[in-house]
């Protein structure tokens, strides 16, 4: 779907037999539907929650239909939805232990403004916070107070998809991407992305260093994400990679930071 107003634009690509991998121009999600339920992984900022539940519509599915969602991480631009299923539909959102206190907002490891005001003067960043502020709504910092520790079941989520959980820490600290292992398919959230508005990068690199917690280690986690089956990448801002997914952390590991 086209159109220019952010909080209706969007594009659901399926990119294997059950996910669907939802694309708009601030930030993406992710949506597993089969037999065994329906998983949705991020979820966009607050002012997004229709678009959220557009999405989903185009995909076959209620957003009382949702049986959990996985944040990545605890970043306002993938927890907004969350916030909303929780609230609505008591919906079970899930993170790594760790990330937990982010994902509550007690711990906010999220650039600033501060930082944005710094960097101010880089190409991309005024018309980035000019274009992301009205969809926060008015809470740069919302929080799933209900948030739970990621339920394990043979070294899997226990959630429909069964992704397995692979913890790179360093975007935050509890940053967690999920494998789909029957499906091909990685979700890398923001441990590297391919696109973002303040970037003049195209392609697998790391957010620019004001995004990060942890700038080093986020680059130094970059490994963990190696030797899954994955030929689909999905990050959490651009476009899907497609290819073989230990080609997109060499080529992210490569590149890093723009600045
Ligand atoms: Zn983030
Ligand atoms: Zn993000």
């Amino acid at each position: 779907m086209g159109g220019t107003d952010p909080k209706r634009a969007f594009r659901v690509d399926r990119v294997s037999d059950r996910l669907h991998f939802v694309h708009t121009e601030h930030v993406n999600w992710v949506v597993y539907s089969g037999p065994d339920g329906v998983t949705l992984i991020d979820s966009g900022y607050a002012g997004q929650r229709d678009l959220l539940a557009a999405s989903l519509d185009a995909i076959g599915c209620r957003p009382d239909d949702v049986s959990a969602v996985l944040v990545t991480h605890g970043h306002a631009d993938h927890l907004g939805g969350a916030v909303w299923l929780a609230e609505r539909f008591g919906t079970p959102v899930h993170a790594h232990a760790t990330e937990v206190p982010n994902v509550q907002r007690t711990l906010v490891q999220q650039a600033g403004p501060v930082d944005v005001l710094r960097n101010a003067w880089r190409p991309g960043v005024v018309p980035w916070v000019t274009a992301i502020l009205p969809l926060l709504e008015g809470r740069p910092h919302p929080a799933v107070a209900t948030v739970a520790p990621l339920p394990e079941r043979g070294g899997r989520v226990d959630v429909p998809g069964m992704p397995r959980a692979i913890h790179v820490g360093g975007h935050t600290t509890g940053h967690t991407a999920f494998s789909f292992e029957e499906e091909g398919v990685l979700v890398v959230g923001d441990a590297f992305v391919t696109r973002h508005r303040t970037s003049p990068l195209a392609g697998p690199h790391l957010l620019p260093s004001m995004f990060h917690h942890d700038l080093a280690r986020a680059r130094d986690s970059l490994v963990r994400l190696r030797n899954t089956p994955a030929r689909v990448v999905l990050p959490g801002h651009g476009e899907a990679w497609i290819g073989p997914a230990d080609a997109a952390v060499d080529v992210a590991s490569e590149t890093g930071a723009p600045w």
